[in-house]
């Protein structure tokens, strides 16, 4: 998709695979942070570079479409080969659109080689471990796509914007200092490269919404009956320290962001757009596997032969 200004709904039904998957790989490169080193959110803008509007609607509809079916297929040759997983971790303020875009961009996958875990505020049992342990449980088996909505990354966003949070959590005292969020985060990321190096391929998407578009979807939320259930009033209080989750944002992302398990930085203002850079993020991870169908041996075709015989040699 969909910057470039001479691409129509048509055009992109007559690309092969091939070609959307290199669309894909470009689309989802402009908001890969890789290494993180050098990291600024204020170079990530929470809009697409170009204006979309109305007339647009088509082509966002048809390069959603076109997105979900190659991740559907790069999903049944991930089943199939069963040595690969892949983890998707999707992080964001309330209102940045996490579940939209994981129910449209998933829309297609066969459910049985794929689990959403929602990671809310953690209750008794989970606080009577360590902070991994809850998500440690909930890895993608081989072959399989383990989706996050919010994730272990929640210790060092809202457990630092609210420090009391800390202090609840049952931590020996001595090891609460002021080193404990470089720490987390060093421990991300060697917890990260250690699924990495057992075949769980970890990226981390950024739903990156602006201030003003959150307020106006809090307007919505509020205003549209059939939207008030998506509003709490506890959203409005975390909108108040915007800045201090942005400033956690920025340093977590810099110092977890690797060329193995890059954040994605994706604008978020436009939910259509956002679901196809998604889309692209998850397509590029699953490309860069190389994943092909297991091939049999020589022995074990001719053995599908013999049964092939046999079935058509069977009497009615
Ligand atoms: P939505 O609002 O769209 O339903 P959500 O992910 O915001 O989705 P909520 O139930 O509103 O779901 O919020 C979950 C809350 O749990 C968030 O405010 C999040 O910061 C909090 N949370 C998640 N992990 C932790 C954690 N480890 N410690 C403390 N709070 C956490
Ligand atoms: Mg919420």
């Amino acid at each position: 998709m969909t910057e470039d200004s001479n691409l129509t709904a048509k055009s992109l039904k007559e690309m092969s695979d091939k070609e959307l998957i290199k669309r894909a790989k470009k689309i989802s490169n402009r908001y890969c942070v890789g290494n993180g080193k050098d990291f600024k959110l204020k170079h990530f803008s929470t809009e697409p570079k170009k204006t979309f509007g109305p007339e647009d609607k088509p082509l966002f509809k048809e390069a959603l479409e076109q997105g979900v079916d190659i991740l559907t297929e790069l999903q049944e040759v991930l089943y199939a080969q069963d040595r690969w997983s892949l983890l998707v971790i999707f992080q964001a303020m309330d209102a940045a659109g996490k579940d939209g875009a994981i129910k449209h961009v998933l829309s297609g996958i066969n459910p049985q080689g794929c689990h959403v875990t929602p990671f809310k505020a953690p209750n008794s049992e989970e606080l009577d471990h360590d902070f991994l342990w809850r998500c440690v449980k909930e890895l993608p088996g081989r072959g399989k796509i383990g989706i996050f909505n919010r994730s272990y990354y929640e210790e060092v966003l809202v457990v630092r914007v609210h420090e009391a949070i800390l202090q609840n959590q049952k931590l020996p005292e001595k090891l609460i200092t002021k080193k404990i969020w470089d720490q987390r985060l060093e421990d991300i990321q060697n917890f990260e490269r250690y699924l990495h190096r057992n075949g769980t391929k970890v990226i981390k998407i950024f739903l990156n919404v602006s201030k003003e578009e959150q307020k106006q979807r809090f307007l919505e939320r509020i205003d549209q009956q059939d939207k008030n259930w998506k509003f709490s009033s506890g959203d409005i209080k975390e909108r108040g320290y915007w800045d201090q989750y942005m400033k956690a944002y920025e340093e977590s992302i810099r110092k977890t962001s690797t060329k193995d398990s890059p954040w994605y930085v994706i604008p978020a203002d436009n939910k259509p757009y956002a679901r196809i850079a998604v889309a692209s993020a998850i397509i590029h991870a699953l490309d860069d596997m190389e994943l092909s169908y297991p091939t049999l041996s020589e022995e074990e075709q001719s053995k599908l032969q013999e049964m092939k015989t046999a079935l058509m040699e069977e009497k009615e």
